[in-house]
């Protein structure tokens, strides 16, 4: 079966040497919907608490979230993070308090200081699932993610079968390496 959770993200980004509306730095609504497939876990009788799948996630989505998303070659990149330093916003602004943990993969470079996401290709819905997959892949069994922005919609399937993940029969979140869970330290008994 599978658990989904919801998430709203506001952001601005542009489509950098495209031809269209979209070339013009704009902002959108994105809604960005994740599937966790697993068995049901007897205990709690869920796939996998909703709001852990949120606190999971929104650790490095809230890097999403009111901020602007430029490509790696993007000249708006320096042209911007000009201004921000020159008023005193690129780093260490009191008043910007929502960052998630900074990342990098392949594919984005997160700097929540600057409120600021680069990314290695467009980002268009597609590239969006791209990214959130390959951030999120190692933490939680993903079935599905959907991402929707305006108009534009689309999803990826994956294939979560054959990794099931032994969970608390209490809390219903993934045990650790030693078979014991992080959040109330119920330890799974030795067969
Ligand atoms: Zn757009
Ligand atoms: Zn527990």
């Amino acid at each position: 079966m599978r658990s989904f959770s919801k998430f709203d993200l506001q952001y601005a980004h542009r489509f950098y040497g495209f031809k269209g509306e979209a070339q013009y730095l704009h902002g959108h609504t994105g809604v960005l919907t994740l599937e966790v497939e697993d068995t049901v876990n007897e205990g709690v009788n869920m796939v996998f608490p909703c709001n852990e799948i949120t606190k999971t996630a929104w650790e490095v989505l809230k890097n999403f979230d009111h901020a602007l998303i430029l490509r790696e070659d993007d000249p708006l990149l320096p042209a911007i993070l000009g201004v921000y330093e020159a008023q005193g916003i690129k780093e260490n602004e009191p008043s910007n308090k929502m960052k998630g943990p900074a990342f990098k993969t392949e594919l984005a470079t997160a700097y929540p200081e600057s409120r600021l996401v680069v990314t290695k290709e467009t980002m268009t819905v597609e590239g969006m699932i791209k990214i959130v997959y390959e951030l999120l892949k190692d933490k939680l069994n993903i079935a599905k993610i959907t991402f929707t922005s305006g108009v534009n919609g689309a999803y990826q399937e994956y294939e979560a079968s054959g990794k099931e993940m032994a969970r608390c029969p209490l809390c219903g979140i993934a045990l650790n390496e030693n078979g014991v869970c992080p959040k109330c330290g119920y330890k799974k008994r030795q067969i």
